[in-house]
């Protein structure tokens, strides 16, 4: 008997891990990328939890702890720099994780570590699907004609083929937050931690150091725009306008993103949706369930459903059963960090002095000695008891 064959759309952390785990299984694996080559770019994701575990096993611990951001610890400044209150890091978990990783960094550690065997076929995407009862025809937009049996998308939060495979089960929610991703110059006064500014209209400036040499910044703003839908150049002017004024290192964050090549613009949307399969199709990672960086976990999540995909199909022959099974695993980790605190927004992004004063009141309580463990218990994620699902 032949070895099944799967189409994974999107050659991210989710669809790099699904190809790995799906090949290490028998699978003949081809990967459908929009983009003409490899991805780099993008900034700091984490590998919390049960992902840890997804990545020993994968043999890429060692690897990703390698390429460690380098930050040690997150601090609150004023405006003038001076640290207000400092959250605590240290262990797994923390406000600066263990395993910080730079998301073209961790991408690209998967990508270099996947099996022999592996078809990569970069600046193509799906263009139609049929499907019948023995296997799912996918043909691309290049003219490619794949017959497989199984379809994975791994297309990120606005993935094109989950939208027309699941029209009418994609409950899009807009947080109201937009944050712009960027990579600027590193100056002899940035250090090893991260630096998190709040300005008065819900502002945010943040300021993380790398393991490139330059700075990673973030300019974060709770207002309902989308931003992500402008060209780059127009986007940039309305954070520009936005925010004008708002003090400490913010002109020279913005002096720098109008410089840089690697700016990645998210409007924070959260997806749901009441399945993640249909028939022999499937969807992993951000299309599946963005938390985006307000739950925090979305790589861990994605480099854990690769994995548990994978382990569901090992395990049961019927294509139903596997990926209910995947789907049953995943679910409660995903729930867990989509369920935001109410009025999160609104205390994570003050408006006012007195918001501000007031924010700082409840971090300067959740640092202190009482509440740290607290503390530390909101950025865990992909967090669970269930041991992994065995691959066979
Ligand atoms: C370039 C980039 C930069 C990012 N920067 C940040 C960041 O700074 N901070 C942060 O918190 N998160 C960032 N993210 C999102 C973060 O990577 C994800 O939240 C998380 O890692 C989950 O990964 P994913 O593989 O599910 O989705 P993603 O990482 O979004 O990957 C989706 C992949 O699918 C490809 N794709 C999209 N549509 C199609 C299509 N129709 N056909 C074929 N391929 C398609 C994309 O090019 C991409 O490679 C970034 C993602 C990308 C792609």
């Amino acid at each position: 008997m032949s070895n099944p064959r799967v189409v994974v759309s999107g050659a991210s952390v989710a669809g790099l891990s699904a190809a790995h785990w799906l090949r290490s299984t028998g699978w003949e694996v081809t990967v459908v990328e929009r983009a003409p080559a490899f991805r780099d770019g993008g900034q700091n994701v984490d590998v919390r939890g049960v992902a840890r575990e997804v990545l020993d096993r994968m043999g890429l611990f060692a690897a990703v702890k390698a390429l460690n951001t380098t930050e040690t610890a997150a601090v609150f400044v004023d405006e003038r720099g001076e640290v207000t209150a400092e959250l605590p890091s240290g262990g797994p978990d923390g406000a600066t994780a263990e395993l910080e990783i730079l998301r073209g960094d961790f991408a690209r550690a998967i990508l270099d570590h996947l099996p022999e065997g592996v078809e990569i076929v970069y600046g193509d995407t799906i263009s139609q699907t049929a499907e019948d009862e023995d296997a799912v025809t996918v043909t691309t937009a290049g003219g490619r004609v794949l017959r497989a049996d199984l379809l994975v998308i791994a297309e990120g939060v606005r993935s094109a083929t989950r939208d027309r495979l699941f029209d009418g089960l994609v409950d899009r929610r807009a947080l109201g937050v937009t944050m712009v991703f960027g990579t600027i110059p590193r100056t002899a006064a940035d250090d090893d931690r991260w630096r998190w500014y709040s300005a008065t209209g819900g502002r945010q400036v943040h300021l993380r150091p790398d393991n490139h040499g330059t700075t990673r910044a973030i300019l974060a703003c709770a207002r309902a725009e989308d931003l992500a839908s402008l060209d780059r150049d127009r986007a940039l002017a309305r954070v520009r306008a936005r925010f004008a004024g708002a003090g400490w290192e913010t002109e020279r964050v913005l002096d720098g993103f109008d410089a840089s090549e690697d700016v990645y613009v998210d409007g924070l949307t959260q997806i749901r949706m009441p399945t993640w399969h249909r028939g022999r199709v499937c969807l992993v990672g951000d299309a599946a369930w963005c938390v985006t960086p307000m739950g925090g976990g979305g790589a861990s999540l994605a480099l854990t459903s690769g994995y548990v995909l994978a382990a569901g199909l090992a395990r049961h022959p019927d294509t139903e059963a596997a990926l209910t099974a995947y789907e049953n695993w995943m679910r409660p980790l995903v729930d867990s960090v989509q369920k935001l605190p109410p009025g999160v927004v609104r205390l994570a992004y003050p408006r006012t002095r007195l918001g501000l004063t007031l924010r700082a009141l409840v971090v300067r309580a959740l640092t202190s000695p009482l509440l740290a463990p607290l503390a530390a218990r909101l950025t865990r994620v992909a967090d669970t008891d269930r041991p992994l699902p065995p691959l066979a």
